[in-house]
């Protein structure tokens, strides 16, 4: 087969790394990929979003399947564009159409599923422009810290937590009046706020059956002791130490089910990832939310602890028989650092050059923001690379990976050194 893969992070270079060890794949392309995918698949300059330039590649370089890593392509509807077109409606696309896709386009949409499918989450209300007194209102009905949602896709930025409920009023004007985040906040989502530890579960689907990969727990703060501002994340562990038996139990039966029977239920066409946000709060767990795509950088935890043939499943998803696939999924943990540009996730320099990568060899390091310039590989991102290791135990892994982030360097790079610290 030969098969495209549209994304550039540290996420992409994880699914082409796995693809290409696959004996059924041909031909790897990456659009628009960055270095670390340019040593497993051929790179293609062309943006995610820009589907004239995915059907041209895509009939030239005769591909068989399509794999969409981020969710901006899969809620601007690229895999409709697949089906509303003679020439490209038999070739697969793994991510839900734009209906589904809502799930992370829309945090109403969202909450509304959840709501219909009686999934646990937290009580909410919405709002626009012209209820914003009744947005007050309801603020003055909640305890601290009030959670304000922005509805739709604000680049990670659009929630905040605060403990003020003046400053949680202004917050609401300013996103509703002031359109601080421009479209995405013509509606706000004002939730309750969960208080408890997060992790994320990941399914795949083929829209009639589910399969669950490992969870995962990501560190979004750029600070040590989960401080400071929000990040894309900054690393993650696989599996989750709490998650027992009896709590994956619970996530399955109250979550992963009436979610995947919500999306037949609703007639939304869902062929891809399913990644929930859930927070334990006590011993039961809440949906914070749903992202139609893997997470980044779970997706460099739980990919190289899965042992299955990545196209295999691939494949499976785009035919509709999940149901034969067993996931196999190694015992070892697996970790990732993420190491970044110094600034981010604020204003940092970009360009530098990165040596010793070459070096390293207790560890896999999936390339995030880098890139190939005149042969040598710099930064071009705020989130560089991360260092996945595997390990008898989390912390073995860790450990390995603070090891291998010494071997080597670019200026002003930048680590969380606590991560699993609350594990
Ligand atoms: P979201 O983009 O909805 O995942 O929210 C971003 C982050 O805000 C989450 O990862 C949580 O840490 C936090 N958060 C969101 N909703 C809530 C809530 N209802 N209660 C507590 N924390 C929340």
């Amino acid at each position: 087969m030969n098969i495209l893969v549209l994304g550039s992070g540290g996420r992409e270079h994880t699914f082409a790394w796995k693809i290409a060890q696959s004996p059924l794949c041909n031909e790897l392309y990456v659009a628009p990929g960055n270095s670390g995918t340019a040593e497993v698949a051929t790179n293609v300059n062309i943006g995610v979003t820009d589907f004239d330039a995915i059907k041209t590649l895509v009939l030239d370089k005769q591909i068989d399947l399509v794999v969409v890593g981020p969710e901006d392509p899969l809620v601007k509807g690229v895999h409709d564009y697949f089906l509303n077109d003679n020439q490209l409606k038999d070739v697969p696309v793994i991510g839900p159409q734009k209906a589904a896709a809502e799930l992370e386009g829309s945090k109403e949409f969202a909450k509304e599923f959840m709501y219909r499918h009686n999934i646990p989450t937290a009580g909410y209300e919405s709002f626009t422009k012209d209820s914003v007194e009744q947005g007050f209102a309801f603020l003055d009905t909640l305890q601290p810290p009030y959670v304000l949602k922005a509805d739709g896709l604000a680049a990670g930025k659009g929630v905040v937590i605060l403990n003020d409920l003046d400053e949680a009023k202004a917050e609401l004007k300013s996103m509703l009046v002031d359109a601080k985040f421009g479209e995405a906040s013509t509606k706000v989502v004002i939730e309750e706020f969960l208080d408890g530890i997060e992790l994320s579960c990941f399914v795949l689907t083929d829209g009639e059956n589910y399969k669950i990969l490992p969870t995962a727990k990501d560190y979004k703060r750029i600070g040590e002791g989960d401080t400071g501002l929000n990040t894309g994340g900054m690393g993650a562990v696989s599996p989750v130490p709490f998650a027992t038996d009896e709590f994956l139990n619970k996530i399955e039966e109250r979550i992963v089910k009436p979610t995947i029977e919500g999306f037949k239920k609703d007639k939304l066409p869902y062929v891809g990832f399913v990644f929930i946000g859930l927070i334990k709060v006590g011993d039961d767990p809440k949906v914070i939310e749903y992202n139609v795509r893997m997470g980044d950088p779970e997706t460099e935890v739980v990919f190289p602890r899965l042992k299955n043939d990545l196209v295999e499943i691939l494949q499976a998803m785009g035919n509709g028989t999940l149901d034969t696939i067993d996931i196999d999924i190694d015992e070892r943990a697996a970790t990732t650092i993420m190491v970044v540009s110094g600034g981010y996730p604020e204003a940092y320099e970009k360009g530098k050059e990165i040596t010793g990568i070459e070096t390293i060899e207790d560890s896999i390091p999936f390339h995030a923001g880098a890139q190939l310039k005149d042969g040598k590989v710099v930064t071009s991102g705020g989130r560089v690379i991360a260092i996945t290791s595997y390990g008898g135990t989390y912390k073995e892994a860790i450990k390995k990976s603070y090891q291998s982030i010494e071997k080597f360097n670019f200026d002003k790079m930048y680590y969380r050194k606590d991560i699993g610290f609350d594990l």
